[in-house]
């Protein structure tokens, strides 16, 4: 049994509750927001109109010549992904490593997302890579946007990843060139890079999201995505102070992670803030605090990993000894999502007491917000009628306080904004003028496709097309390579054949690991390239769609989010599933990796000596 869980009685159902009654009231919630369109959003990458939103606002762009060169690894994407997974070839000895990004440095979505209030939901021991590496202690429980971002920095620096990079480059082709085993990465700059190995780190959160609605390049007045802060305009910085707001009338769209932590600080600042809300997010305890000056004293090699572990563990349901990280993940998330299970239940009464649970814990945020916001009718717009599984949650201390304020307005409008007009946005026929939109609208979810989070075409053997193979979904061995495409990495990502980690750190450092090795491994023994063969990937392939599970019965009654496709569960396909099923056996995963690397026999893989 997981620790700290309180089982149900008898029954399995806390004392008032009617599981008619709150079924019919979620589908309710539901229903209002399945309106056709809801989920439309702009490709910027095509959209001219709108293009203007990703431009980077941080750092000055300076031209230089187009370059022509070779190196042992090129790293597409300098975020986390793409920095750990340069320290770890570093390590294994690569050493002409060039990482290439369109923002002007390293740090991937930390260093887009720079807005006032700006902080990671998981905590900061676990989630800041390589803290053993750097003998580096996070500041506090909780990290804010800046620190992740030097930590970033901090690594790239430590493992010398920044010298040779390409910042506010754009890879535009990546293709197979079988006559010299080497990848051609080629650039909006005109760069033309010779590779022996691609990594590809594109990341998870790259594509902001920008809605269709109807009116939006009418808009006179200023507009900015969350990703894109337009610190000019609003004055203060990251950690808020946003002077320049005082006479001005703002709307922020959007109340996911990133909407309610820059929220408190438009609101001490804007002269009036309308929040305009679709979906209330389920708002947690946060319960931040500096890091005890004791932490670091107590601490044996290898705690970063074990701590991380402990919360997968926790996370997975598996019994740990105890529950280091202890949080709003693991009380509520790690229970809704593997509930005990006594196995004398029958399926029914099982998942009986799984939505009771889920229940308490809605209740209990519900709860919350009645106890912290004085209106009643805003209290009453701010409470999530859905299943806490239905919508990533959120943590925050200071949100829904913000609603106290005089000066702070909820527009509730779970049908969406009707339109955006010169002056303002449209809600039920209602106009609200603003000097300033804030589009807090996030990114395209994490199982976007691979091929489009990329960005470009990647053409492997043959001239084949990545985006061609994968139509139909991920074809890969462990996640990470695939037949077709050799010497060629893919960073893991929910929905691609590895497996997902609440903690998206885990999964990362666990594969940075893996592809060091493969790459260490794979010079010593002087290979000119690698391939997976046709049948690794089938039986890999075969593996993933066997062990699907799909939840498309429970998340088809979950309010529209990015973990049900936007109302439509059954979207997604069975080859972009996890090894295990679900979110996947993160413990197994590991242990076939290691086992694999260790026979040291490349089992699956084609190799040109
Ligand atoms: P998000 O969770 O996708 O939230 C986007 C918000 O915009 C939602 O409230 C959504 O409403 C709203 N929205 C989207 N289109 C809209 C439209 N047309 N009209 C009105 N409202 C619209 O995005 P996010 O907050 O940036 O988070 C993205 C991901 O990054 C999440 O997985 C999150 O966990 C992660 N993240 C984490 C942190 C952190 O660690 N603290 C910080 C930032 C981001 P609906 O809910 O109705 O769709």
């Amino acid at each position: 049994m997981l620790q700290g869980i309180e089982m149900k009685d008898t029954d399995g159902f806390a004392h008032g509750f009617d599981p008619d009654k709150v079924r019919r009231k979620y589908l309710q919630e539901r229903d209002k927001r399945l309106v056709a369109g809801l989920a439309a959003i702009r490709d910027l990458r095509t959209d001219h109109h709108f293009a203007r939103y990703r431009r980077d606002p941080f750092t000055a762009y300076r031209d230089r010549a187009p370059l022509t060169d070779a190196v042992d690894v090129a790293i597409v994407g300098g975020g986390m992904a793409g920095v750990v997974a340069g320290a770890q070839l570093r390590k294994a000895g690569a050493r002409r490593i060039r990482i290439i990004d369109e923002a002007g440095g390293v740090g991937g979505t930390w260093y887009w997302n720079r807005y006032p209030g700006v902080m990671c939901d998981v905590e900061s021991y676990s989630y800041l890579p390589m803290l053993e590496d750097l003998g580096y202690i996070p500041k506090n429980r909780y990290a804010f946007g800046d620190e992740i971002l030097g930590h970033f920095e901090a690594i790239a620096a430590k493992y010398d990843l920044v010298a040779d990079a390409l910042f506010h480059t754009r890879v535009d082709r990546t293709e197979w060139d079988a006559a010299s085993s080497r990848w051609i990465l080629r650039t909006d700059r005109r760069d033309e890079i010779a590779a022996k190995y691609v990594v590809m780190a594109v990341g998870i959160l790259n594509l902001m999201k920008m809605p269709v609605i109807p009116g939006m390049e009418l808009f006179r007045g200023k507009s900015f995505h969350t990703a894109r802060w337009d610190f000019e305009y609003t004055g203060g910085n990251t950690h808020g102070g946003l002077s320049k707001l005082s006479d001005k009338v703002v709307g922020v769209v959007g109340t996911g992670a990133s909407g309610i932590q820059c929220i408190p600080h438009l609101a001490e600042a804007s002269e009036k803030l309308f929040v305009f809300q679709r979906t209330p997010s389920a708002i947690g305890v946060r319960s931040n605090r500096p890091t005890d000056a004791g932490f670091a004293k107590d601490l044996r090699p290898g705690w970063q990993r074990e701590r991380m572990e402990n919360f997968q563990a926790v996370i997975l349901g598996i019994p740990v000894e105890s529950d280091l990280v202890a949080d709003g993940w693991t009380r509520h998330f790690a229970p809704t999502y593997r509930y005990p299970r006594d196995p004398a239940w029958t399926d029914e009464e099982y998942e009986k007491r799984v939505e009771a649970f889920d229940f308490d814990v809605m209740e209990e945020h519900r709860q919350r917000v009645e106890k912290i916001v004085e209106d009643a009718a805003t209290a009453d717009a701010l409470k999530p009628y859905y299943r806490y599984i239905c919508k990533r949650p959120c943590f925050h201390d200071e949100y829904l306080q913000a609603f106290n304020a005089p000066n702070v307005e909820l527009v509730d409008c779970p049908a969406g904004i009707e339109r955006v007009t010169e002056d303002g946005l449209v809600v039920q026929g209602l106009e609200f003028s603003l000097d300033c939109i804030v589009y807090a609208t996030g990114f395209e979810a994490e199982t976007t496709p691979f091929y489009r989070r990329a960005g470009h075409e990647i053409f492997g053997r043959n001239g084949v097309r990545l985006a061609e193979r994968w139509n139909e979904g991920p074809r890969t061995l462990f996640g990470m390579m695939s037949h077709g495409f050799p010497n060629l990495f893919i960073m893991p990502c929910p929905g691609q054949q590895a497996v997902v980690t609440v903690n998206h750190t885990l999964i990362t450092v666990e594969a940075a690991e893996h592809i060091g090795a493969m790459v260490g491994g794979l010079e010593e023994k002087g290979v000119a390239a690698f391939e997976v063969s046709e049948e690794a990937e089938a039986d890999w392939c075969e593996t993933i769609v066997s062990t699907h599970v799909d939840s498309s019965p429970v998340m088809s009654l979950c309010t529209p989010s990015r973990l049900n496709h936007e109302g439509n569960p059954s979207a997604l396909s069975p080859l972009a599933g996890s090894y295990g099923g679900g979110m996947g056996d993160f413990f197994a995963f590991k242990k076939l990796l290691a086992d694999w690397r260790e026979s040291g026999a490349f089992a699956g893989l084609v190799l040109e000596e």
